[in-house]
């Protein structure tokens, strides 16, 4: 295979691991998390009249601000040119993974918009991106492009020896199916091969790194563990803009926290579902653009938090 630039080689060492021996891990850990899961929320679980599904979106919301989830979840998600640029990249760069020959970023973009535009499983994104106009699909091809690029220049071909995957599915029934875990990795490489960890997964962003996606990524490494049974042995955030990458070894130590994060988001998610108890505001980031904004106390106190950081931060 041709390595040709350092972007590339960084890739390969640094994050790949290339040569690098590969955890082991016991097979019992995988039962044991799930046990523990369960039996902390087998209670409340048991008042559900409906399955819960709690993906990372709704775990990083609920434990962000209670009021701003619920809010988010009556107004429904609304789709917008950057949000459909990012799912336009995924599927580009999953179409990458198959593609027969040399793949040109262009045909890529154009290639996953077509599937975009047809897949029943693409929800309202199909009929969001065939209302758009010429101008501002072509702008959208032109942004999607660009990214696409990017990871072309930055990742080496990924061989069929790597096992690449992409977009892959991750759910975990619990509590006899009321529950529901779900996610879905943007690329994961390797396997587990017995007790040996051999999994990488990784989330391309296309933006700057944020606080929660360490978390994200760990719940997928909590998934993927409770679905396979080894762990995944390393997990990135790659962060295409500046080709950079955040990595974390796997550990039990990062299992049990992911496992204690979703326990307590899981028990929120229920608790306000059940209407057990109000939700509860949190002065957090999401306040920069939270549809409560206007009329919600923690936002000032978030700005004031902000102010005063910035002050602190110039002296
Ligand atoms: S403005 Fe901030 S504190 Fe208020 S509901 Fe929204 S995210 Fe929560």
């Amino acid at each position: 295979m041709t390595v040709s630039n350092p972007a590339q080689r960084r890739v390969l060492s640094e994050l790949r691991g290339v040569g690098v021996e590969r955890p082991t891990f016991d097979p019992a850990l995988a039962m044991a998390l799930r046990e523990r899961i369960e039996t902390s929320l087998e209670d409340l679980a048991g008042e559900l009249d409906r399955p819960l599904w709690a993906s990372k979106q709704a775990l990083s919301r609920i434990l962000g601000c209670e009021a701003h989830h619920v809010s988010e979840e009556r107004s429904g998600f609304a789709w917008s040119l950057p949000a459909a640029r990012g799912s336009v990249v995924h599927k580009a760069i999953q179409l990458s993974v198959t593609w027969k020959g040399e793949p040109a970023a262009l045909d890529l973009v154009d290639a996953g918009i077509e599937r975009l535009l047809d897949d029943a499983q693409s929800g309202d994104l199909g009929a969001f991106l065939g209302a758009r106009s010429s101008g501002e699909l072509a702008e959208l091809r032109s942004d999607a492009g660009d990214l696409v690029c990017k990871f072309l220049e930055q990742w080496p071909p990924l061989l069929p020896s790597w096992k690449p995957r992409s977009e892959s599915r991750l759910r975990v029934e619990l509590c006899g199916g009321r529950i529901i875990l779900s996610g879905k990795a943007d690329l994961t490489l390797g396997t587990a091969m017995a007790d040996t960890a051999g999994r990488l997964i990784v989330d391309f962003k296309t933006g700057r790194p944020g606080p929660h996606h360490t978390d994200d990524l760990r719940f997928y490494a909590l998934l993927d563990t409770l679905v396979i049974g080894i762990p995944p042995f390393r997990l990135a955030g790659y962060y295409l803009d500046e080709a950079s990458f955040h990595p974390e070894n796997v550990t039990e130590q990062v299992l049990e926290a992911a496992a204690r994060r979703t326990i307590a988001g899981v028990t929120r998610l229920i608790e306000l579902q059940l209407g057990l108890r109000s939700p509860q505001i949190t002065p957090n980031p999401a306040c920069g653009w939270c549809a409560l904004r206007p009329t919600c106390a923690g936002a000032e106190e978030w700005d004031l938090a902000r102010r005063h950081d910035s002050a602190d931060g110039g002296t």
